[in-house]
């Protein structure tokens, strides 16, 4: 990384290495251990988290996810994640590479396994207490940086952008933020949504979407959810009030999978009321919503991606990451362009599709960079801004 922990003198003591790892940021030197240690490092943390979820599932567990869980299948992950950073660690130890790093997993591994690791007994909880969904956003973490890593290594598109580029710490505080409070934002939507939509709800044309097609259904459910996400993010964009929150969407400078994760908290709180409204109100049924959830969960991040995806002609008609690139893009053509964030098509039907002769544009970011970098300097932002 750019202030190589590897380079520091060595009476430096564990904190302020680590203090200087996890606030740098940059290609990690090759050679050195360096790449190895930092998984091990990151994947013991989760490890730890994890037999922290298993100790108190009423409070760090949600309860969505926790009805639909494996728990045998989750025992097995955790073992054998323990197993990988463990092992890794240790083996970086016995060679002399960043001993340093390797021990702190190595002890927090050790830490995980003397709690209990993967065989912590679950006895019955209660089930409405308050929580933060931990478990969400380990597995979420986990699955999405091995997937979306891969996919970008695969199909890069700025291929000298490294993982840990300039400012990923704030997305990743972001991305944790956003996570942990899953149950608030769940309980607040329903709530808004039933109280503020509850008399639209009608029996018959209820009825009359749950017996379509499936695949109808699901066309349906995303062309409503997109038709209103299409108009809430032109209004983020046309109306001042609401732009300020959605600026920090827009501060981020380089595109990747983590990317996407900083957004505003209000944001997420407005945009998924609206969108929620008209699922709610038409009443489709659960297999199509759950379908349509890992749909959206894996647009909204593939979309920032850094990967080089056009999809040919049929990016006319649905949103891929060159689209929703162009829409982050500070190039003069395609400001609040490319509202979309399923069926390109809608920016075509409403005029706000880009229009260039380039294929990728150059620059990202707000024009002007006038959003503080840093989670808590954007929570303040729409409330601080003297624009
Ligand atoms: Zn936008
Ligand atoms: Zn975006």
């Amino acid at each position: 990384m750019s202030s190589s922990p590897v380079d520091l003198p060595p009476d430096d003591d564990l904190t302020e290495r680590l203090k200087r790892l996890s606030s740098s940021h940059g290609e990690m030197r090759r050679g050195v251990g360096l790449v190895s240690g930092v998984f091990a490092l990151t994947l013991a943390v989760l490890c730890l988290l994890g037999v922290l979820a298993f100790h108190f599932p009423a409070y760090l567990t949600t309860p969505e996810l926790r009805r639909s869980y494996d728990v045998a299948t989750l025992r097995q992950v955790l073992f054998w994640s323990m197993v990988l950073a463990g092992g890794i660690s240790l083996a970086n130890i016995v060679l002399g590479r960043v001993r340093w790093l390797s021990s702190i997993a190595f002890l927090l591994i050790a830490l995980a396994a003397v709690l209990g690791g993967h065989k912590v007994p679950v006895n019955d909880f209660a089930d409405h207490t308050p929580y933060i969904g931990l478990d969400w956003l380990i597995l979420d973490l986990l699955g999405s940086s091995l997937l979306f890593i891969f996919i970008e290594k695969l199909f890069p598109l700025r291929r000298n952008q490294p993982i840990f580029r300039p400012a990923w710490q704030t997305d990743l505080q972001h991305f944790a933020v956003n996570h942990l409070v899953v149950g608030l934002i769940l309980l607040a939507t329903n709530l808004l949504v039933h109280k503020l939509f509850g008399w639209a709800v009608k029996d018959g044309v209820q009825s009359w979407v749950k017996d379509l097609p499936f695949v109808v259904e699901l066309f349906l459910i995303i062309l409503v959810a997109d038709l209103v996400q299409y108009w809430t993010h032109r209004a983020y964009h046309e109306v001042p009030l609401l732009w300020r929150l959605h600026a920090v969407h827009h501060s981020v400078k380089h595109m990747d999978w983590l990317a996407g994760s900083r957004q505003h908290l209000l944001e997420l709180l407005l945009t998924r009321t609206l969108v929620l409204a008209p699922i709610y109100v038409l009443g489709f049924s659960k297999e199509v919503i759950d379908a349509y959830i890992v749909i959206v969960g894996f647009q909204a991040v593939f979309n920032h991606c850094n990967v080089s995806v056009r999809l040919g002609p049929l990016r006319y008609v649905l949103v891929t990451p060159n689209f929703h690139h162009w829409h982050h893009s500070q190039d003069q053509e395609a400001l609040d362009r490319n509202y979309a964030a399923h069926f390109a098509f809608l920016d075509y039907l409403f005029g706000t599709a880009v229009k260039s002769d380039r294929e990728w544009p150059n620059d990202y970011g707000v024009l002007g960079d006038y959003v503080p970098n840093g989670f808590k300097k954007q929570f303040m932002f729409p409330f601080t801004w003297k624009g």
